[in-house]
């Protein structure tokens, strides 16, 4: 039996709250992938313990005195904890008895019949839950044994953990719910307590809830949930109870803080790299029998820690509350981060020591942990290798570029600007491109085929020689134009057939990036992505995508979009540098696409797209935040695109229509068009965005890409009419909700058309034909 260090009283207890479930070869995203297509539960069973035994070993090899069970999820951790407390929506049968794996996924993935529950962003991040479903407290009863069964798996292989639960307050919180949010949260937290019990007597001494909703803006209502849920989970009679560990991250507590200090736990997490200001207040205000875990080690980045200062706040806890009421971990669940870096060998092997993925950051926490009791020679040489480490790379020449910040300290107020008001640029730009009432385009890319993939695939690996590969290119593209010409659009696109992802295809071709073999990230079910490392300052060798949009444009009269990636959507996709301000470097990745549109105006090109789908996604958690972040975020698209000349036609492209909060920064954005998603939502949101000063074109999107469903023309006319109530028929574009890449050629070549028909009824309806 592996025996686990436990927390004594003398020494300061590591700690982890969660392990990404996905294996460092992708196992379950494989495993799940063949169930879906026919393979066995046993086979999935077996690919899915073999991960959480692998990695609940690997934590304990690491020294971890707390090693989180219940942590890995088939599918979705909070669909888990729907089915966890029987809330099985109706259409999926509802609950009966316990919840077998075909309403499982039935339940993420939607069937023929049923449609899926909704999926949505976890927080600020790119990881996407299933949003629970809770009608009436009186269904809700326990209707799974995960927690328990994976803790005595854990056990079953000597390892004790500590099972991890999302907290009941911020699962109720996340769901959509009907009627009254206190009685839920009241029956949630009884159908917890048996499931406590459960652990219990299994042997579990802690359990793990997790409450990121403390962290949010939260009315009174919302704040008394808190009591209501912990008061009745911690009946404190009750002997040799698991005790509960409260953990909180992504932001700062704050007016909240009192509240999570004073519920009737035995220890609270804070995210101590988000929010370092948190704990002084923390330490002032903890009770004499509370424990605190300081997330030092950052779970959302990818960068090694700065062990200084990290050690100086473990220090300052352990000064106040003595060793045994201190526990190390990660900011937060390390499901954000991939696996191993030790995985990586064709990194630049400076840039291969200054990462820490799971495995890496879980040696930091356990190091941090010893060094804040201990101060031996071994800890000390492990800490000045690091601090060399950091500062050698700080005056690296591959991660410094004098030229690239020299500009970017020129920058002017001026560069922010277009040269004209927006009413000026549209006489330009109409007098340029004569284009119809509600004249129609697409959002980028075209249908991505299997044999496309292959291709570019097989240029990468040398398969295929590069002049083979751009023949194909050329002749997609061709396919493409003609496609759109004879189906009628106003605007055209190349297609993007030479991009697997929009982010990985500019940092590909942008100084400061670099990509790593095995670093990937789950984004919702077995969709993992593997964001690019952004290690130093940007720039751009060479012109990115001027080549393929000529040759689009040299293929036809009609105008061709060019299409570019904007900084923030940059940024937000890929693992940025923690030690360089966030605004700095958007404005690097700026400047860059800045000189892109210049060379593609050079070429020809009167209409630039510049899209940004993850511009509100990094919108801080607390309202306050906010309009800094918007500010920056602004200022870096504006950058980006003022230089375009009056007659070039500025597009953007967003993939939500609800613009709750940031529509003064989109309308400050000055673009000339904006597209966005609106064929599945309400066209209330639009309505509030119309409002006062927005004259600029839209485009909200009136066929749903998201479904292999082809909508007819007459369902689009009906999406077009609503917009009419919201828009003039001047400013109204018509298009797609987002790109086509996921649809197949057989679904487009029926859709496009239905959508330009759609276009041409009513234009005529309205008597504005071309
Ligand atoms: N231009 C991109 C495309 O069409 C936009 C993708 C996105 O919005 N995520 O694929
Ligand atoms: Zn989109």
């Amino acid at each position: 039996m592996t025996v686990t260090r436990s927390a004594k009283s003398s020494t300061v207890a590591a700690g982890n709250l969660g392990f990404p479930p996905i294996g460092l070869a992708r196992e379950l995203k494989f495993a799940l992938e063949r169930f879906w297509t026919g393979g066995s539960p046993e086979q999935l069973g077996r690919v899915a313990l073999e991960l959480r035994q692998r990695h609940w070993r690997l934590q304990a090899e690491a020294g971890l005195g707390f090693i989180p069970s219940n942590d890995f999820s088939l599918y979705d951790h909070v669909l888990d904890t729907a089915v966890l407390v029987g809330a099985v929506p109706p259409r999926f049968g509802g609950r009966n008895g316990f919840t077998d794996l075909a309403t499982y996924f039935a339940m993420a993935r939607g069937t023929d019949d049923v449609p899926a529950m909704a999926m949505t962003k976890w927080f600020d991040t790119n990881y996407h839950y299933i949003v629970p479903e809770l009608e009436s407290a009186g269904t809700l009863q326990v209707g799974s044994e995960k927690p328990l069964s994976e803790y005595r798996e854990a056990r079953a292989i000597g390892i004790e953990t500590r099972p991890v639960l999302l907290g009941p307050v911020s699962f109720v919180l996340l769901s959509r719910t009907r009627g009254d949010r206190a009685a839920l949260v009241r029956r949630v937290a009884e159908v917890y307590r048996e499931v406590l019990d459960g652990l219990a007597s299994a042997g579990a001494r802690w359990v793990q809830l997790d409450e990121p909703c403390l962290g949010l803006d939260l009315s009174h209502e919302e704040r008394d949930l808190f009591d209501i849920a912990y008061y009745r989970m911690a009946n404190r009679s009750r002997q040799g109870g698991p005790k509960l560990f409260v953990a909180t991250y992504f932001s700062d507590l704050r007016e909240q803080l009192p509240l999570a200090l004073q519920l009737p736990i035995w220890a609270l997490h804070l995210d101590l790299v988000r929010a370092p200001g948190q704990l002084a207040p923390a330490l002032a205000g903890a009770p004499s029998h509370l424990t605190l875990s300081l997330g030092v080690v950052n779970g959302r980045g990818v960068w090694r820690t700065d062990l200084d200062r990290a050690l100086t706040l473990v220090r300052r806890a352990v000064d106040r509350l003595g060793p045994g009421r201190v526990q190390v971990a990660p900011s937060c669940s390390l499901l954000h981060v991939p696996v191993d870096a030790d995985a990586e060998t064709t990194l630049d092997p400076s840039l291969r020591n200054r990462i820490a993925f799971a495995k890496q950051k879980l040696e930091e926490v356990v190091l941090l942990a010893h060094a804040a009791t201990e101060d031996d020679s071994a800890v000390r040489d492990r800490i000045a290798d690091h601090r060399q480490a950091t500062e050698a790379w700080h005056v690296d020449p591959r991660s410094r570029d004098v030229e690239v910040r020299r500009r970017a300290a020129s920058i002017t107020g001026g560069m922010l600007a277009r040269h004209s008001t927006f009413g000026e640029r549209r006489k330009l730009q109409a007098k340029r491109t004569p284009l119809p009432p509600l004249p129609t385009t697409t959002i980028g890319s075209l249908p991505q085929t299997a044999e496309l993939r292959r291709m570019r695939a097989a240029a990468r690996k040398g398969h295929v020689t590069t002049a083979e590969y751009e023949t194909f290119l050329r002749q997609e593209i061709e396919h493409g134009i003609r496609f759109q010409e004879e189906a009628g659009l106003d605007v055209l696109v190349h297609g993007e057939f030479e991009r697997t992802d929009m982010v990985e295809f500019f940092a590909a071709r942008l100084n400061g990036f670099a990509f790593t073999e095995q670093g990937w990230v789950q984004s919702y079910g077995s969709r993992c992505v593997r964001p690019p490392l952004l290690y130093g300052d940007v720039s751009r060798p060479r012109p990115m995508t001027v080549r393929w949009s000529r040759f689009a444009q040299s293929l036809t009269s009609r105008p061709v979009k060019g299409m570019l990636t904007g900084p923030v959507t940059m940024l937000q996709w890929s693992f940025v540098r923690e030690d360089l301000p966030a605004p700095d470097v958007a404005a690097q990745v700026a400047l860059a696409l800045r000189d892109e549109i210049a060379d593609l105006e050079e070429a020809g090109i009167r209409m630039i797209q510049v899209d940004e789908p993850a511009l509100r996604e990094g919108l801080p958690l607390r309202g306050d935040e906010r309009s800094e972040y918007l500010t920056w975020a602004v200022d870096a698209f504006r950058l980006a695109t003022a230089g375009a000349r009056d007659e070039t036609q500025v597009h953007t492209h967003m993939c939500y229509a609800d613009f709750g909060g940031i529509r003064d920064a989109v309308v400050r954005m000055d673009t000339d068009v904006i597209s966005l998603e609106a064929a599945r939502s309400t066209m209330e949101s639009l309505e509030a965005f119309g409002g006062d000063g927005y004259t600029s074109g839209i485009g909200p999107g009136v066929y749903d890409v998201h479904s292999p469903r082809v909508p007819s023309a007459e369902e689009m006319t009906a999406g077009i009419h609503r917009a009419l109530e919201a828009f003039t028929p001047e400013q109204i574009w018509i298009n797609p909700d987002c790109g086509l890449k996921t649809r197949s050629w057989d679904e487009v070549r029926e859709a496009i058309p239905h959508m330009v028909a759609a276009a041409h009824q009513v234009r005529e309806a309205i008597g504005a034909s071309a």
